[in-house]
């Protein structure tokens, strides 16, 4: 199978992020084998032509922390502070979740994320999880999938580490990694033991930390740590651990981090919306050398998946955190949606260049709203939303092709979500 779009604006987002205009790509099977001027087309190869003039190229956007799913609890619970929320309207909620309204969540809330230009997620549920990966698989978009150990609901790490095994090289879409829910939620032989697991089985372990200031307090009372310190100190910081929000931290657990080479995704809208206060300091994380990511975390806490309003989020509040316009470039807020994405969940993606997945979107660059072009990166950042979004491939597949889904029956999606 071959895929060759023609004439593209190219965001190549290589090691010296050139853009390359009027530019083909051509796609052989699940990977990306030349990008150039005028690549030859003959003997009825590719199969598919693309015609991309006045379409922006550029990687899929990978969405690093999210729970998705929870589209069926948006809306629900509104206005609550973070513990709140979660003790007396999500977890409750979450208890009466069957497999198949699991799988109903995850259709919906992944034709929102493709719409929205995510080629990838990071997902942490608690319910239903095969479910997930089912999803993933029948829409095309890739996965990378945990059951997650909460102790406080009776969620255990056998069942999480299963689930792991279980997936794990089967299928070239979902990528099973391990997640304990956070240090308030498990005991420190679970987090452990889970970590443990998850180097054995050379998978990524994935948690939530110091999202709030009670959990620092919590913490700080319990295991007299900090908790970037404290997960330092019982052997979980590494370069394959990933830890959402970290909106509360002290310099020396940025610095910390970043010698770990820890990745931190910052999940701001929900950080915003649930009233946690503390702006995870992005620009600092990544002068230290952690891997910062961007996430939306779920639709109940964000309302939506719309990574381009991450990306924009995530710049603006740096600028207004420092008091500094230029403390961020805007390319590395690309980045971190893009090539550490990848990084973090250690797929060959995140670029368009030779030898990597296609994992490729086009966005409309003749919209109102993408013109004029003086700096394209930033048009991508600030300006642009799902609405510019018009075709995804994914693997090598053509998952949207002119804002229509060609997996699935959307429509027929929306009418199951509505009915359950
Ligand atoms: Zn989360």
């Amino acid at each position: 199978m071959s895929i060759l779009i023609k004439n593209a604006t190219v965001v190549t987002q290589n090691a010296t992020r050139e853009i390359i205009d009027n530019c083909d790509i051509l796609i052989t099977n699940n990977k990306i084998e030349s990008i150039g001027k005028n690549l030859k087309t003959e003997n009825g190869k590719p199969e598919t032509i693309i015609d991309a003039t006045g379409k922006i190229a550029m990687p899929g956007l990978i969405n690093s922390h999210t729970h998705v799913a929870m589209t069926l609890l948006r809306g629900l619970g509104e206005d609550l502070p973070l513990q709140e929320w979660l003790e007396k309207k999500i977890w409750p909620a979450e208890a009466k979740l069957t497999g198949k309204d699991v799988y109903n969540g995850t259709m919906l809330g992944i034709c929102e994320m493709l719409r929205s230009g995510v080629t990838c997620f990071n997902d942490m549920y608690l319910v239903g999880v095969d479910e997930i990966a089912k999803a993933c698989i029948e829409t095309g978009i890739r996965g990378s999938l945990s059951d997650a150990a909460i102790a406080t609901i009776g969620h255990k790490l056998d069942r999480a580490i299963a689930f792991a095994k279980k997936w794990k090289g089967k299928n070239s879409l979902v990528t099973p990694h391990i997640s304990c829910h956070s240090i308030y939620a498990c005991p420190e032989d679970m987090l452990i033991k889970a970590k443990e697991s998850a180097d054995k089985e050379k998978l990524k372990f994935h948690m939530h930390i110091s999202e709030t200031r009670k959990e620092i307090f919590d913490c700080l009372e319990k295991t007299k740590k900090y908790p970037i310190d404290y997960l330092d100190n019982i052997g979980l910081l590494d370069e394959n651990t990933i830890l959402a929000h970290a909106g509360w931290v002290t310099k020396r657990e940025i610095a910390l981090a970043g010698k770990k080479k820890a990745t931190i995704v910052n999940c701001p809208i929900s950080n915003l919306k649930l009233a946690t206060g503390g702006i995870c300091q992005i620009t600092e994380f990544d002068q230290q050398g952690a891997n910062v990511c961007l996430g939306t975390d779920g639709a109940a806490s964000n309302n939506s998946l719309n990574m381009f309003e991450t990306m924009k989020m995530s710049s603006l509040l740096q600028k207004h955190h420092y008091w500094k316009a230029d403390v961020l470039p805007t390319q590395r807020i690309l980045d971190f949606a893009t090539i550490n994405g990848a990084k973090a969940l250690g797929i060959n993606a995140g670029s368009i260049e030779k030898g990597k997945l296609a994992d490729i979107i086009l966005l409309d660059g003749k919209a109102a709203n993408m013109l004029p072009r003086n700096d394209l990166i930033s048009n991508i950042v600030y300006a642009a939303g799902p609405q510019n979004v018009t075709d995804v491939i994914i693997n090598g597949k053509i998952v949207m092709r002119e804002r229509v889904i060609q997996t699935v029956d959307e429509e027929k999606i929306v009418d199951s979500f509505r009915q359950i």
